[in-house]
């Protein structure tokens, strides 16, 4: 499949199409799956086939397309490096990986590295991550592979065992090794077409047949010559010997990762009827730097962590105050549930609201831009993977409500469903719950 995106790039005619088409899809390609990829390549390259076209974009349009895929600044950053390419390079591709990673912003080491050997056939190494796995184990590197130490081994090894004559095959080869063959967790060693060579898997077999030997009791273990006695930056710490029961899974080495940081937002699906009854909702844009710039989600405030539930709901009510410029009361906010979204360095938990408005209500225009949508229009929207989630957390909820049989089940001693509502069943409309009384 990788093959299906790399070959589809790499056969542009046009050198600076091709060098764009690689680009694109590398960038696509980084912390994401290669299935996922494809549909949005697809539609990328039919949108905006040149750097020219990506230039010319909005960022809402960029944003847009991307929703769902992850990462977003990656979109971003690199509709703003093709706007320099056409307004400062004359629409010109650098053509080495130098120039690559010096000139456009976004652009690494790696994907300089590919753009430049897959598409100019630039005799150039690439190390991601299937490389660094194959590399480690073919020659049993130990110590910790984001090391520097490791990581100049890495590609000074890449820059010369890369092919003179087809740098942009081998190292989509090597790449496609490590992602087919030399997989992280079981790897099949007997078909892969470099075991010869591998110092991890001759360790392995080394590991056999003295196991044997010892079974007929003629075992003289033997030194292995291949282990480094000195203080060598490539080799396992001694803390952290060859374990044989990992196989050639020793390698690579990584260490601990830091966890995830622990995040709480408050997000609350504002509720209306439009046309013909049909709900709309109501979203608003994020700031266009930081995590998820540029997109729309529903109104979210940030919340301490260990804040009570009652303090959480005020919080969230006067964030909801200030965009429809009426006293918003805490306890008219419905609670809906926990959705829980991964981000590659925070753990954020979504405690999720509903709010039905029946009135009409004068958005300041001073905010953010905010709009009110249908669920197709929310779903066309630049909204991230998270948003989907507490969209659909608030329909089950909702299709819970409807269900004469079930209800529904009430956490964090959220009141019942309708409960305080004028019509059972019903959430409290905006003028009802602003005559909420207070007080428990
Ligand atoms: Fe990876 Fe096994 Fe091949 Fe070595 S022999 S490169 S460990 S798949």
């Amino acid at each position: 499949m990788w093959d299906f995106i790399s070959r589809k790039a790499a056969t542009e005619p046009d050198a600076d199409r091709r060098g764009y088409a690689v680009w694109v899809s590398e960038i696509m390609l980084q912390q994401t799956q290669v299935a996922t990829v494809i549909d949005y390549y697809i539609r990328w390259m039919q949108k905006w086939p040149t750097l020219q076209a990506l230039a010319q974009a909005s960022l809402e349009e960029v944003n847009e397309l991307w929703a769902g895929l992850g990462y977003y600044s990656r979109g971003k950053r690199l509709q703003e490096a093709a706007r320099k390419v056409v307004s400062e390079l004359a629409g010109r591709m650098p053509r080495t990986a130098e120039d690559l990673q010096k000139l456009l912003p976004g652009v690494g080491r790696y994907t300089a590295g590919a753009i430049a050997s897959i598409s100019y056939g630039q005799a150039t190494g690439v190390v991601d991550g299937n490389v660094i796995r194959v590399l480690c184990r073919l020659r049993c590197v130990g110590a910790d592979s984001s090391s520097p130490a490791v990581i100049d081994w890495l590609w000074d090894m890449a820059n010369v065992l890369v092919d003179r004559s087809r740098p942009g095959d081998f190292n989509q080869a090597l790449m496609e090794l490590g992602a087919t063959v030399c997989v992280p967790k079981s790897p099949l060693c007997g078909e892969c077409p470099v075991k010869q060579h591998c110092q991890a898997w001759r360790r392995v077999e080394k590991d056999l047949a003295f196991a044997s030997q010892k079974l007929f009791g003629k075992a003289a273990p033997v030194p292995d010559v291949e282990d480094c006695l000195g203080d060598c930056p490539l080799c396992p710490p001694a803390t952290e010997p060859w374990d044989s029961s990992l196989g050639v899974t020793n390698f690579p080495r990584k260490a601990a990762k830091k966890p995830p940081r622990a995040m709480r937002t408050a997000t609350c699906v504002l509720e209306r009827r439009g046309c013909h009854q049909a709900p709309e909702y109501f979203i608003v844009q994020r700031p266009s730097s930081g995590l998820l710039a540029g997109l729309w989600e529903f109104p979210s405030v940030p919340l301490a962590q260990d804040l009570q539930e009652e303090k959480e709901r005020e919080e969230l009510a006067d964030h909801l105050q200030a965009w429809t410029g009426r006293p918003v009361a805490a306890k008219g906010l419905q609670f809906i549930g926990e959705v829980i979204h991964i981000f590659s360095h925070i753990h954020q938990t979504y405690v999720v609201y509903s709010l039905h408005l029946d009135g009409d209500v004068t958005l300041d225009p001073a905010l953010s831009p905010s709009r009110w949508v249908t669920e197709d229009e929310f779903r066309a929207s630049a909204v991230s993977t998270a948003m989907k989630k507490v969209l659909k957390a608030h329909g089950k909820q909702r299709r819970k409500e409807s269900s004469p049989v079930k209800g529904s089940k009430r956490k964090r001693g959220a009141k019942a469903l309708g409960a305080g509502s004028p019509c059972p069943g019903t959430q409290l409309s905006l003028r009802a719950f602003l005559r909420a009384p207070k007080g428990p």
